[in-house]
């Protein structure tokens, strides 16, 4: 996500209109390509991680099917199982009748596998 820079020009007073660098606030030529600024940025950067990774999973739980959908993709993908990572042949039908049926209860479509609808009590 890109940021305006926050400088302004010392001659007329305008904001400068570029870019900041990634996690910063100004753009390289406000100061934006010193070392220490740059390493101020990359470890804000570094910091929201952790809450992206929150933020992220908490979407798995959504009510709206398209966001589920789509933080699982993000999830996958940055799992290292997204569609270039992966190749069909590397998988079994049973494994992916499994990821299937997993998705499905996920998404609210099927109950879990060990859901018993007589409320728990085994044959019943
Ligand atoms: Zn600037």
């Amino acid at each position: 996500m890109s940021t305006p820079c926050t400088a302004t020009s010392s001659q007329t007073g305008a904001p400068c209109g570029r870019y900041a660098i990634a996690g910063g606030t100004v753009c390289p030529s406000h100061g934006g390509s010193a070392p220490q600024v740059k390493e101020s940025a990359h470890r804000r950067l570094l910091d929201a991680v952790d809450p992206a990774i929150d933020k992220l999973r908490g979407l798995l739980d959504s009510a709206d099917e398209r966001i589920v959908l789509q933080a699982v993709r993000l999830v996958l993908d940055r799992a290292g199982v997204g569609p270039e990572e992966r190749r069909l042949t590397d998988f079994t039908l049973d494994d992916i009748n499994a990821a299937i049926a997993e998705l499905e209860v996920q998404l609210g479509y099927k109950p879990p596998t060990d859901y018993q609808p007589n409320g728990g009590t085994p044959n019943a």
